[in-house]
């Protein structure tokens, strides 16, 4: 067992792998293939009875380096890394689910997860979006055919909280797959292992890797769901202990056949990002958070959404599962000003999508990311056309409280 902190474990994981020539990190392997002492070996290898390389689309020594890393980090016992964020959702469900079954997913998503969700539908895979801030609307869209549930911790961009815990407890009662997107948090903040996940999936592009120069996806198996009952596991992978059939499964289908793998180059990136996954997490939620504070009390401003702000909705709940409330927060500007005007004024803050990055980061979402989800469904997600998303980095907090005031006062 692990019983180091959180940030030592993530430092001297890839010395405990075995260090190449003294290396302090794991080397970036380029090779896509790798060669086999005998014969038997090679039968072995792929028939999954000895532990080795095949291909680099399946399995490459830089990226299993990293998913050793972020098995330490969501306390899980394999994870599988992919190309995106996008590419490990993607994969998750094509590989788990098939016409005919039923997925219930939070309704306040990521706008490309929202996107792909109604893709499926056009498999004949059924997906009904609720309020899951309430697990009383999840358990109301249970069907005889529901195989999986899907949240996000915090939404974007009006940072609902998912009913977690009680989403958790439903789910081991009826039996189904609970899928968390810790994106938001981070496994820093919050493990959703501890609120019953059965798989926990993670940009790495955001603060994982932290430095926006890498994209990358992955998929934890965390040992709390039981696959021998989950009907949609093929013959062949019902082998060894159960609690890995899953990702098995989602590591042949969604990655090897698939193939939206990690590049190697992208694994070291984000591996090295990782390391400074705590002190850049006390930072951006220390700066959120005064700033949250200081948009609150500004008289251009009529909203905040900030999970780490009193009058937060699930702000109670916040405090109770996450470390902190975050670096992601919305504003609203009043009818009075201009929130084109405001954007254009920011000097230090970064007009960009992304979330995550080092640097603070803003986009009026109702004119870009959720652009293409049309009105009606972005009335649903509660998001307005005076909406401002931001990213808060890790500047020095007077620089940007004087930045967003200079671009406020050039607003009226
Ligand atoms: C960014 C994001 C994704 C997608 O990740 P990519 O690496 O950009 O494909 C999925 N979920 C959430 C919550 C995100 O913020």
């Amino acid at each position: 067992m692990n019983t180091k902190g959180f940030t030592t474990s993530i430092l001297h994981s890839d010395r405990a792998g075995g260090i190449e020539h003294g290396s302090l990190h794991k080397p970036v392997h380029f090779s896509t293939t790798f060669e086999h002492a005998s014969s038997a070996d090679i039968a072995a290898v792929f028939q999954g009875k000895q532990a080795g390389y095949t291909y680099a689309r399946q399995i490459n020594p830089t990226v299993v380096a990293l998913e050793k890393k972020l098995n330490l980090m969501e306390d899980g016992l394999a994870t599988c890394c992919f190309a995106s964020g996008m590419a490990a959702i993607s994969a998750t469900f094509l590989s788990l689910l098939k016409a005919g079954d039923h997925l219930v997913s939070s309704a306040f998503l990521f706008g490309n997860t929202n996107s792909v969700f109604q893709t499926f539908q056009n498999f004949g895979i059924e997906v009904t979006f609720v309020d899951a801030t309430d697990a009383a609307n999840v358990a109301a869209a249970l069907r005889p055919n529901t195989r999986a549930v899907f949240v996000e911790t915090i939404a974007n961009p009006c940072t609902q909280v998912a009913d977690l815990a009680a989403i958790g407890t439903l789910c081991a009662a009826r039996g189904l797959l609970y899928v968390v997107d810790n994106t938001l948090t981070g496994p820093w903040s919050f493990r959703p292992k501890a609120v019953g996940a059965g798989l926990v999936i993670n940009s790495l592009s955001k603060h994982i890797g932290g430095h926006a120069n890498a994209l990358g996806g992955s998929v934890t198996e965390v040992g709390n769901f039981d696959w021998s009952t989950f009907p949609n596991i093929i013959e062949a992978y019902k082998t060894g202990n159960p609690q890995n059939w899953g990702l098995v499964q989602i590591r042949k289908k969604g990655l090897r056949d698939q193939g939206a793998c990690l590049s190697p180059e992208a694994a070291h990136h984000i591996s090295i990002g990782s390391e400074t996954l705590v002190l850049r997490q006390r930072a951006v939620s220390s700066n959120a958070q005064q700033l949250a504070e200081w948009f609150a009390a500004r008289p251009e401003i009529s909203r905040v959404y900030f999970p780490g702000l009193p009058g937060h909705p699930q702000y109670e709940r916040t405090r109770s599962l996450f470390r902190h409330a975050g670096s992601l927060m919305s504003i609203e500007l009043k009818p009075a000003y201009d929130v084109f005007r405001f954007l254009d004024a920011l000097e230090l803050t970064i007009l960009t999508t992304n979330l995550g990055d080092n640097r603070t980061l803003a986009i009026p979402v109702a004119h870009t990311i959720y652009a293409e989800m049309g009105a009606a469904r972005r009335a649903e997600m509660g998001i307005a056309d005076g909406t401002v998303r931001l990213s808060i980095g890790i500047e020095d907090i007077e620089d940007l409280i004087a930045d967003f005031a200079q671009a406020l006062d050039k607003a009226r």
